[in-house]
């Protein structure tokens, strides 16, 4: 028997994207109902990892705390140069298995308010005059389950073909590809360092070790798919592939696999989908806002359900659904995002070249004022085209 639910807003997509969304209208007192195909908490493949625009607007919305408070707090990131040179910045990072932090968020989001179905896969749209006007799908049991609503929040992640049947896809493919497993060291090392390793073999992508906590480490890497005319070759075995690659091996000699690697895709530099149709607005990964080259995209998924949501409340109180008032989600979202995806794109193009990864992180090795540079870009502080620009790359090239 087919269930019908009604709604004000419904979100589709449990991930930060759409917790945060859904947590912002239900604290306006908006009736929302937020979907999920998985019951949770639920394991998402992520290297875990949270920088500070992140905590930020997890600040601005009062529930940093609670996070900090379950995560683990790294000091520095060493990043290595293909060349082996090695160059550590310092800054407070914090590491959270994603099955804690996005149930975390979930919790808060219920706490306010609003409703959460899990194990509901949403598979189509409902339309009515061209407007989205609610969502069709199958719960656990394969029965059907309808429902309609005044606006559709798409924050369902890199699943194109969710994008395609709701009428927003742009570009199928996905943009970079993220592997991850988790170990255990047998011996006690450091525990306050995230490390990231260019390897030569995946330039521009990179191979992180990023500390959880009590021994336990999420060992992954991340491949750039634009540009690159076929994958890198593992062999049978990524681990294996990491027991080459410097420092890890090191550490992974005396580590013990916990969980096996796993794969997801990322849509990664604000494109590939609409931001926006009639009745519906796309947030997190699902509009591509991963960034490239670092593929941290935690902090943009928040911050799209935050703007999502001040969108919304406008949309529903003049009772307009059209671009009219939908069309300034994707113009205040540009504004905060575009430097750094834009920034981060042409860090990406630089770093296929071995070349330039030896020279930025040999420079930030050695020079100071180079070093502050990138810890502002990595804290969030400064835009990355002030050095992945002409200027800013002639810039560097100067210093000693
Ligand atoms: C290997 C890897 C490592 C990464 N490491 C980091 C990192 O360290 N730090 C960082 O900030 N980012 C990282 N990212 C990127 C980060 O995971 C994403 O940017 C982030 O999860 C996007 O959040 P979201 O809310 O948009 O989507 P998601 O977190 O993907 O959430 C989407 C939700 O939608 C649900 N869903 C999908 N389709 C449907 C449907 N049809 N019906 C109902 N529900 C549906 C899914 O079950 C999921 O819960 C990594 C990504 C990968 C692949």
């Amino acid at each position: 028997m087919k269930r019908d639910l009604q709604t004000d807003v419904l979100v589709v997509g449990a991930g930060p994207a759409g917790c945060m969304a859904a947590m912002q209208l239900a604290r306006q007192g908006i009736d929302v109902l937020l979907l999920d195909r998985s019951q949770f908490p639920r394991e998402k493949i992520c290297g875990d990892g949270l920088l500070e625009d992140s905590l930020k607007i997890l600040k601005s919305v009062g529930i940093s705390s609670a996070v900090k408070e379950k995560a683990h707090t790294i000091r520095s990131i060493l990043f290595v140069a293909p060349n082996g040179t090695e160059c550590e910045l310092e800054g407070d990072f914090y590491t959270l298995r994603r099955a804690e932090l996005d149930a975390l968020l979930l919790d808060e989001a219920r706490r306010e308010g609003a409703q959460f179905l899990g194990g509901i896969t949403v598979s189509e749209p409902l339309v009515q005059n061209g407007s989205c006007v609610g969502a069709l799908g199958l719960d656990e049991d394969g029965q059907e389950i309808s429902i309609a609503a005044r606006l559709v929040l798409l924050a369902t992640g890199a699943n194109a073909r969710i994008l395609r049947v709701f009428g927003v896809l742009q570009n199928r493919n996905h943009s970079a590809i993220g592997v991850r497993g988790y170990f255990r060291l047998t011996e006690t090392i450091d525990e306050s360092s995230m490390v990231v390793v260019y390897d030569k073999r995946i330039l521009p992508g990179y191979v992180w070790m990023f500390p959880l906590g009590q021994g336990i480490f999420n060992v992954g890497c991340g491949i750039f798919l634009e540009g690159r005319k076929r994958m890198p070759r593992f062999g049978q075995n990524l681990t294996k592939f990491y027991k080459h690659v410097q420092p890890l091996a090191r550490y992974l000699q005396m580590a013990e696999q916990i969980a096996p690697m796993r794969a997801a895709a990322m849509r990664t530099g604000f494109q590939g989908a609409r931001a926006c149709a009639p009745g519906l607005l796309v947030l997190g990964e699902a509009l591509g806002l991963t960034f490239p080259f670092i593929g941290e995209g935690v902090s943009s998924a928040l911050e799209s359900g935050r703007v999502a949501a001040s969108v919304a409340l406008e949309a529903l109180e003049k009772n307009d659904f059209t671009s009219r008032i939908l069309g300034s989600y994707e113009q205040s979202l540009r504004k905060t995002l575009d430097g750094r995806q834009q920034g981060y794109q042409v860090a990406q193009r630089l770093f296929r070249f071995k070349f330039f990864a030896n020279l930025l992180i040999g420079k930030a090795a050695r020079n100071p004022d180079v070093r502050k540079v990138a810890s502002q870009i990595v804290l969030g502080e400064r835009d990355p085209l002030d050095v992945f620009s002409l200027r800013g790359m002639f810039r560097v090239f100067m210093l000693r």
